[in-house]
């Protein structure tokens, strides 16, 4: 557990020019956003999204954050008119960088370790933020580092900035990750001064759950054990984005090696880690045609098995459910955590106060079976009377804007 800085519900006013970039898994994006106070709120935005090539996420702490430095560097060079700087200032960026962080500050933290399958040992114990401020020099961007939080601070930021019933955040997407708003004299570990409101935010890091109560299967076990970061991130590499289709591709091997599933001879690809990605999964979850062709197209194109038949698709399909399900199910079950944490996970008398959790994250967003499934498996868990109180509200980009607004409520010239 780790205790953030700055309190999103402090903001209202900020206005100006600010950055924001976001590192968190497979891609990051870049974005600018141009604030108009209390009334004009997010008058503008920008953004772009690159794709991080591989070799950079197991490569050198230089080529990683030069790289960033000079997509960046590249999209201030396109600010248009609609866009203002206050004449005499630097531009503020607020840095999303969504590993497991030691802050030390606003403006510093240590990375800790890192997961999704980044390894850059020349990282972990140094200070992020002084990585990207030199790689930026380098660049000659004038550019200063004013926040830096990781994807649920940013994303609950930018859910509470426009909806003060957002008390929590939750990421499910190639990671997975929470944070919630807390009384902060309910914080025995915090002895620093208490925050005006009373209030901090509490950055979970849930993907680092274990406990003998998950149900791990030989599959999760191989799965850990052959990852860049065996015996941790238990409870991510059951739920999030970049393993359950891996987990799908470990089943389907045992049933082809166990159980002659596609037939006498076991097809080779089905041995390559990852070959199976999530959106291929999910597209074959989704299937909806008669002869369930999606299925078979992509058991011919990504793992060479052709001709399979339709019981054999309505089995993958069954399986593709199974794994979803328990990572659906388990997210909501980390939710009621958070609910019950807070005490809204009941109704409480004469009192009509609504709970907004603002998600988000590419599977969350994409894969439908599995939203659907946390948001019933939610409402089961809270009851039809409390649930009809708690709503769950994709936050399109809020950890971009809210990182921004970080940026501005911390911003040198206020
Ligand atoms: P990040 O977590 O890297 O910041 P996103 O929130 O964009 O990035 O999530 C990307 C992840 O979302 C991918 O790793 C993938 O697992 C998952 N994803 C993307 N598209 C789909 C899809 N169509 N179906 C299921 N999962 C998807
Ligand atoms: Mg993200």
């Amino acid at each position: 557990m780790n205790v953030s800085f700055g309190h999103p519900s402090s903001f209202r006013n900020e206005r100006g020019l600010f950055y924001a970039l976001d590192l968190g898994g497979t891609n990051f994006r870049v974005l600018r956003v141009q604030l108009g106070g209390k009334d004009g709120r997010v008058v503008n935005q920008e953004f772009a999204e690159v794709s991080i090539p591989p070799h950079l996420m197991t490569g050198g702490s230089e080529e990683l954050f030069d790289y960033i430095a000079a997509e960046l560097a590249k999209f201030v060079k396109t600010e248009g008119e609609d866009f203002h700087l206050s004449p005499g200032r630097q531009r503020e960026l607020g840095f999303t960088f969504s590993f497991p962080v030691r802050q030390l500050s606003i403006t510093s933290g240590t990375l800790i370790k890192w997961t999704k399958g980044f390894s850059i040992e020349d990282v972990v114990g140094q200070d992020v933020v002084l990585e990207l401020t030199k790689a930026l020099e380098k660049q000659g961007l004038d550019m200063r580092v004013a926040a830096l939080v990781n994807d649920t601070i940013g994303t609950l930021a930018g859910g509470r900035y426009l909806n003060n019933d957002v008390i929590a955040a939750v990421i499910l997407g190639t990671g997975t990750n929470a944070a919630y708003v807390e009384c902060a004299n309910a914080i025995p570990k915090w002895h620093g001064l208490l925050p005006k409101s009373g209030e901090m935010v509490i950055n979970m890091e849930w993907g680092n759950f274990r406990s003998s109560h998950l149900p791990i299967t030989e599959y999760d076990h191989a799965l850990d054990v052959e990852s860049l970061n065996p015996g941790e991130q238990i409870c991510e590499k059951i739920i999030s984005g970049m393993y359950l289709g891996d987990i799908v591709r470990r089943v389907l091997l045992s049933m082809a090696e166990e159980a002659a599933f596609f037939g006498d001879t076991v097809p080779p690809q089905l041995k390559v880690p990852f070959i199976l990605r999530t959106p291929d999964m999910s597209a074959m979850h989704h299937d909806t045609s008669p002869d369930l062709k999606v299925v078979g197209n992509k058991l011919k194109d990504i793992l060479g098995i052709p001709n399979t038949s339709l019981k054999t698709r309505k089995a993958v399909v069954e399986l593709c459910n199974i794994v979803a399900t328990r990572g659906a199910r388990l997210s909501a079950a980390g939710i009621l955590g958070i609910l019950k944490k807070l005490g809204r996970d009941v109704v409480k008398e004469g009192e009509k106060q609504r709970t907004v959790l603002a998600m988000d994250g590419g599977l969350y967003e994409h894969y439908t079976e599995f939203r659907v499934c946390l948001e019933s498996t939610l409402k089961e868990l809270l009851g039809e009377e409390v649930s009809a109180n708690v709503s769950v509200e994709h936050s399109n980009d809020g950890s971009g804007i809210g990182a921004a607004l970080l940026a501005a409520s911390h911003s040198q010239y206020l």
